[in-house]
């Protein structure tokens, strides 16, 4: 964890970022979490120890992390964006009852973008896939009902 912080600093200093100690805790938080946050999310729970942080502070260092390339945004068609410090391929699997979203590992599907590239003459850069159902959590509290 620490080496990640480490390297995200470093990355930070290439891009002419200035590390403030709020941009520390909101990276140090990512790279700790598991949960996907949102801005709002990540303000609750750093708050508490940084009580002149706001809501706005955090979702303008997000996006410079963004920006940086240290942190991969996850859009949802809304303005609730969560954001995911783990930039190794891995896709998600998302709760529909609960919005929670966990990851999952699985060979990038490369075919799928050669077969994209074939059938529609596009430069291909990426995809997008999720998973969407019913977490374990979820299951089982409609199981006890
Ligand atoms: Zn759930
Ligand atoms: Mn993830």
């Amino acid at each position: 964890m620490a080496a990640s912080v480490n390297l995200a600093l470093e990355q930070l200093k290439m891009n002419g970022v200035r590390m403030t100690p709020q941009r520390h805790a909101i990276l140090s938080h990512l790279l700790g979490s598991m949960s996907h946050p949102t801005a709002d999310e990540i303000y609750k729970s750093l708050s508490p120890a940084y009580p002149s942080m706001s809501v706005a502070t955090i979702y303008n260092n997000l996006r410079l992390f963004v920006e940086a390339g240290l942190v991969r945004e996850l859009t949802y068609g809304d303005d609730s964006s969560r954001f995911d410090a783990d930039l190794s391929d891995h896709y998600h699997a998302i709760c529909k009852s609960c919005g929670s979203i966990v990851d999952f590992d699985y060979p990038p599907l490369l075919e799928v973008e050669r077969a994209a590239s074939r059938e529609t003459g596009f430069v291909v850069e990426g995809h997008r896939m999720e998973i969407y159902g019913i977490c374990p959590d979820c299951n089982g509290k409609n199981k006890t009902q």
